[in-house]
């Protein structure tokens, strides 16, 4: 239950890739005939990712993936549009990848305004608007928060952008495969998209860019992917993007709805038979695989172990994030103190959980949480919340 770290890949996915490596392994760029079939499928995989968009195939360009997305595209509109203005929005929610892409742009002059969010996750369209000023090149947010699955509301701050001559960068990893994204209704001029989210294989991503939009490269070579994205491509890679994205295309539909219908079901039991726990993230506007709950007088990491060594593989927050000891900066800017963010569990459901799994979570989650409660000399008898969360804060500086 942790598909937003890692998915395993569709078997039809895997089978469309192998002759990629084996029979069909020539270079797109050759002139001789083994390039030709490679060529042929590098064009076909493309008209399927825009398909899943309702883009253009000239306006898809491969990458090595979401995080390589991000980086063309922000950078990419920053330094090219560097005449026109240094200033770019965001939330203070966004993925890793975003957070450090911004960092780097204001050591080199840019200035980021980061937008507050409520305590849903959810960035207020009307507050995009007041930041904008007369430097303001790009506006740039996840589609979906990956952690606590908040949807965004991407159309009307596409509209707000588009009305103010303002480029609008979206970053759809997480939601990509589960609701349906089309940029010309959402008014997005560039979209990030990734295969691994989507049961396709890992390292192979792409970048919408609409129509006439200009952006600088960030890799230079040989110039591939129309001279955007330099370096041999990864066909096995971008063919299995392509099938990922023809079959997330036919069963978004029923597969969003099973997803929907786990993730009710579980968030709903949880919090029936778990005391003082608590649902993160929008009730409603949210990615229908995204379990995001927090439980008072836990600590995450002792219930993802214990989680951990009855079957259930879960996480705390983003996998990307993970090798920090701070707390989620997406739930501290939910408004979480320390404590409440690091008592937090994610559980990221996919294609191949089934109804008895998500049976077995709700038990174990329940019976866990109640065991490492009852080891605990505050909770229960005496229970001191006020002294549990100075001890936990305490921890927390040590750390
Ligand atoms: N953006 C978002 C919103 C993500 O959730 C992730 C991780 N799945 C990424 C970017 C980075 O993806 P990757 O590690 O595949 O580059």
């Amino acid at each position: 239950m942790d598909y937003a770290a890692a998915s395993p890949i569709d078997p039809e996915v895997i089978a469309a890739m192998l002759p990629f490596y084996r029979e069909k392994f020539g270079n797109p760029s050759s002139l001789h005939s083994a390039g030709s079939e490679p060529r042929k499928a590098l064009e076909e995989s493309r008209e399927k990712v825009a398909r899943l968009v309702s883009a253009k195939n000239t306006e898809i360009y491969f990458t090595g993936g979401a995080t390589e997305s991000n980086n063309l595209a922000v950078k990419g509109i920053a330094y090219r549009n560097r005449d026109k203005g240094n200033h770019i929005i965001t939330t203070d929610i966004e993925h890793i990848s975003t957070v450090n892409i911004c960092k780097d742009l204001s050591k080199d002059g840019f200035k980021i305004s980061y937008l507050p969010v409520d305590k849903y996750g959810m960035a207020d369209p009307s507050k995009v608007e007041s930041e904008i000023t007369k430097n303001t090149i790009l506006i740039t947010l996840a589609h979906a928060n990956g952690e606590i699955g908040t949807i965004q509301p991407v159309k009307e701050i596409g509209r707000i952008a588009r009305d103010c001559n303002i480029m609008l960068h979206v970053d759809g990893t997480p939601s990509l495969h589960q609701v349906p994204i089309n940029v010309q209704d959402e008014n997005i001029d560039l979209l990030t998209m990734s295969s691994n989210d989507m049961y396709g294989p890992k390292g192979v991503g792409g970048l919408y860019i609409r129509q006439g939009i200009k952006i600088e490269s960030i890799i230079q070579g040989g110039g591939q992917e129309m001279g955007l994205r330099s370096g041999s491509e990864n066909m096995p890679g971008i063919v299995g993007f392509g099938k990922a994205a023809e079959l997330a295309t036919e069963r978004m539909h029923d597969d969003s709805n099973r997803l929907r219908d786990m993730r009710d079901r579980l968030i709903k039991l949880v919090l029936a038979s778990v005391p003082e726990s608590h649902l993160n993230g929008h009730p409603t506007q949210r990615l229908p695989n995204n379990v995001h709950l927090r439980f008072a007088g836990i600590e995450g990491e002792a219930l993802l172990l214990s989680l951990d060594g009855k079957g259930i593989n879960a996480a705390t927050g983003s996998a990307c994030s993970s090798k920090t000891l701070e707390p989620s900066h997406v739930l501290m800017a939910i408004g979480l103190n320390e404590v409440e963010a690091h008592g937090s569990l994610l559980l990221t459901l996919g294609r191949w959980n089934t109804d008895e799994e998500v049976n077995y979570a709700i038990n174990t989650v329940q019976e866990v949480v109640s065991r490492l409660r009852s080891m605990s000399p505050l909770w229960g008898k005496n229970l001191d919340l006020e002294q549990w969360k100075k001890d936990m804060e305490q921890r927390g500086h040590e750390h």
